[in-house]
């Protein structure tokens, strides 16, 4: 009897040795996707070689990825027993070794914190953020409606401070507000209602290529950040009262696709796709980002600060001076400013323009486009300034005297 026993048990261990694989445990069980974070999965009979094998993660769509997408993840090494490589984004969920046609599911959840989007997952390529407006970085212009609305205008201010000191991003404020259609926004980076959006909040960006030899670099050239204006919008800090959408956490997740993240499901995260009611009334009381989003949105910019691809006018971007200063104004040495308005004349004006302020050395006057590039930059030393060089449109004056600036617009014929 005893041998008889003995026999069926090997017969069985035989059986399940040579048909199955199994998914024991993967590390590390929390992750962010999309920046090239090493996944371990521990398991048996996943076979000595990849071959036709993959490892498939659930996405957004509700879906697996699907096994083209899913083998052209980026592979580190694959054995029987491990298998390691890159996380891609996906969504939290059990993870899935398919060997030669049959899956097999973890029985553990992996959570996926917080993703950042790629065009190409292996290798990895990225749509970048460069030194758009020859400042550095990129200019936003707050629309009217919420430039008169302090508040409102407030919210906007401490959000962009929160994503500056967090992630390096250098986003600066244009000091003076644009009533250009939001839908026109193509040229302009721009936040304003909209009254026609389906949802809450709405991020659109416009990508840019430029092809050298090989290469081919991608980057951002323009953003709209739209906010639907048939909310009840709170704009202050902390919980939202019953009934109001709270302003500044719509604008953490906007702000957070504009910075390259991606959707995830992990509940208390900026980037749940819901954004009003449950679940994220749970958390949008928090006036911050999360690490997770801090993390994968410093990758993003460390690689948009320090790449050497150098064509099409294509620049880094570069560290700002002070991650407060959200509308960029500081030189050095100042540490206050007050904003005030100025007159000059004629307005329009063809080539002289007349500036009402008493003459210094030490006064500095800067011109910007409508895009925010600084398009003249002098020392104050003759109240007519020569702007023939300059297109026709409407640009921005500042004076600086010390802690004190000043502007105006103006139009040039
Ligand atoms: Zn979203």
């Amino acid at each position: 009897m005893m041998y008889f026993k003995k026999m069926v048990f090997l017969l069985a261990s035989s059986i399940v040795m040579g048909l199955t694989a199994q998914v024991n445990s993967f590390t590390p069980s929390n992750i962010i996707g999309g920046m090239g974070k090493k996944l371990s999965i521990v398991g048996k009979g996943f076979g000595t070689s990849q071959s036709n094998s993959y490892v498939s993660f659930f996405q957004e769509s509700g879906q697996y990825s699907d096994a083209n997408t899913s083998k052209s993840f980026k592979y580190l090494s694959w054995s029987d027993t491990k298998i390691e490589l890159e996380m891609p984004i996906a969504f939290s969920g059990k993870l899935k070794v398919n060997v030669n046609g049959t899956d097999y599911y973890s029985v553990d959840t992996l959570h996926v914190m917080a993703n950042l989007g790629y065009r190409s997952a292996n290798p990895l390529v990225y749509d970048y953020l460069t030194n758009n407006n020859k400042r550095g970085g990129y200019t936003w212009y707050i629309h009217t409606t919420y430039w008169n609305n302090p508040l409102a205008k407030k919210a906007i201010e401490d959000v962009f401070a929160e994503f500056r000191c967090k992630t390096g991003a250098n986003y600066i404020l244009a000091p003076f507000p644009s009533s250009a259609n939001i839908s026109l926004s193509d040229t302009i980076h721009l936040i304003g209602p909209d009254p026609s959006l389906g949802a809450v909040g709405y991020n659109e960006r416009m990508w840019t290529s430029c092809i050298l030899g090989a290469e081919t670099f991608y980057s951002i050239s323009a953003q709209g950040l739209r906010m639907s204006d048939k909310q009840d919008w709170y704009f202050g800090t902390g919980k939202a009262p019953a009934g109001k959408t709270k302003f500044r956490y719509v604008l953490y997740h906007e702000l957070g696709h504009s910075l390259g993240l991606g959707h995830v499901n992990e509940l208390g995260q900026s980037m749940y796709p819901s954004v009003t009611l449950l679940p994220s009334d749970q958390w949008s009381q928090r006036d911050s980002i999360t690490s997770q989003e801090k993390e994968a949105i410093s990758h993003l910019i460390n690689l948009s600060k320090t790449f050497s691809f150098r064509a099409c006018g294509v620049l880094p971007m570069e560290n700002y001076k002070d991650c407060k200063d959200v509308y960029g104004l500081k030189t050095g040495i100042e540490t206050t400013q007050s904003i005030g308005s100025l007159t000059v004349y004629p307005n329009p004006v063809n080539s002289e323009l007349n500036i009402n302020y008493p003459i210094s050395e030490r006064v500095q006057v800067r011109i910007f486009d409508l895009q925010g590039r600084l398009v003249l930059n002098t020392s104050f030393i003759s109240q007519e300034i020569n702007i023939t060089g300059l297109n026709a449109g409407i640009y921005s004056l500042l004076l600086t005297d010390g802690s004190t600036i000043l502007r105006t617009n103006f139009i040039k014929n």
